[in-house]
């Protein structure tokens, strides 16, 4: 499945425009509720430790999440803070190999406890910049943990939220070698942010709806609770959408 049919527009021009107020406050309310019947559990979405949410993070790059979960509760058991991890034996690489990718997570991992422990005396840092500056933390994760441990403001960026907003807003990146990084996108979805007191479970729910209804392959367009507002939708079967009475009706 291809975006090539949509008008893509430029991030920054649509948030200018304002995207449609109602189209965001559908997108949103949408999201948010889908979320409250279909979240996934996870452990770590069960914690407000900074360093459990971190290394869930670590460990969930380029993995798939169920893996993670079966290695995650003896992680977060033998190494319950970064002085721990700094002082792990070999049986440390052992239980990372289901992971795959086993030697780099192993080294990015003992690093990421070292600059921990040596420059923020053991505590995982709670701004943007410090967290960004340590070992395997880029952007993605450090707006993870800024979100889901210490709650607060802020937008998170993947490959699948990108995915999401091209198909429902027509966004197109700037950047076609590296859209995660492309600052343009990061300022979208702040917009798109809603109440405080919601953005941790947007955020969730833009990860789990990129992984369930929004995929790579094959999205689930016609049970999508967010359809009637979405351009690639639209662009697909332009004679079932909704009259926009309908689209505007409170989602169930
Ligand atoms: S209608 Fe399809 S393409 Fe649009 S947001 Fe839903 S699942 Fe994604």
């Amino acid at each position: 499945m291809s975006n090539s049919t949509i008008d893509s527009k430029n991030p920054l021009e649509l948030a200018n425009e304002g995207a449609s107020s109602s189209k965001i406050l559908f997108f949103q309310e949408g999201l948010l509720k889908w979320f409250e019947k279909n979240r996934r559990s996870f452990l770590w979405r069960e914690t407000h430790n900074p360093w459990y949410i971190l290394l869930a993070e670590v460990l969930l790059q380029k993995t798939n999440a169920r893996k993670v979960e079966n290695i995650y509760a003896e992680f977060i058991n033998l190494y319950p803070t970064p002085a721990k991890l700094l002082n792990a034996g070999p049986e440390l690489q052992e239980l990372l190999k289901p992971l795959g990718l086993w030697a780099a997570k192993s080294k990015i991992l003992r690093s990421l406890a070292k600059s921990i422990v040596e420059n923020f005396n053991g505590l995982v840092p709670d701004s943007f910049d410090n967290l960004i500056s340590l070992p395997g933390v880029g952007s993605y994760i450090a707006s993870a943990v800024l979100s889901f441990a210490y709650e607060k403001r802020t937008p998170i960026v993947d490959t699948n939220v990108i995915r999401i907003l091209e198909r429902y807003f027509g966004v197109c990146s700037t950047k076609n070698n590296n859209k995660e990084r492309d600052q343009q996108i990061w300022r979208f979805v702040e917009v798109l942010l809603p109440e405080s007191n919601c953005v941790k479970r947007f955020n969730l729910a833009l990860v789990d709806f990129g992984a369930l209804v929004c995929t790579h392959y094959h999205p689930h367009c016609d049970t999508c609770c967010i359809a009637p507002y979405c351009k690639y939708y639209s662009r697909e079967r332009p004679f079932e959408i909704p009259p926009p009475d309908a689209a505007l009706a409170p989602l169930e």
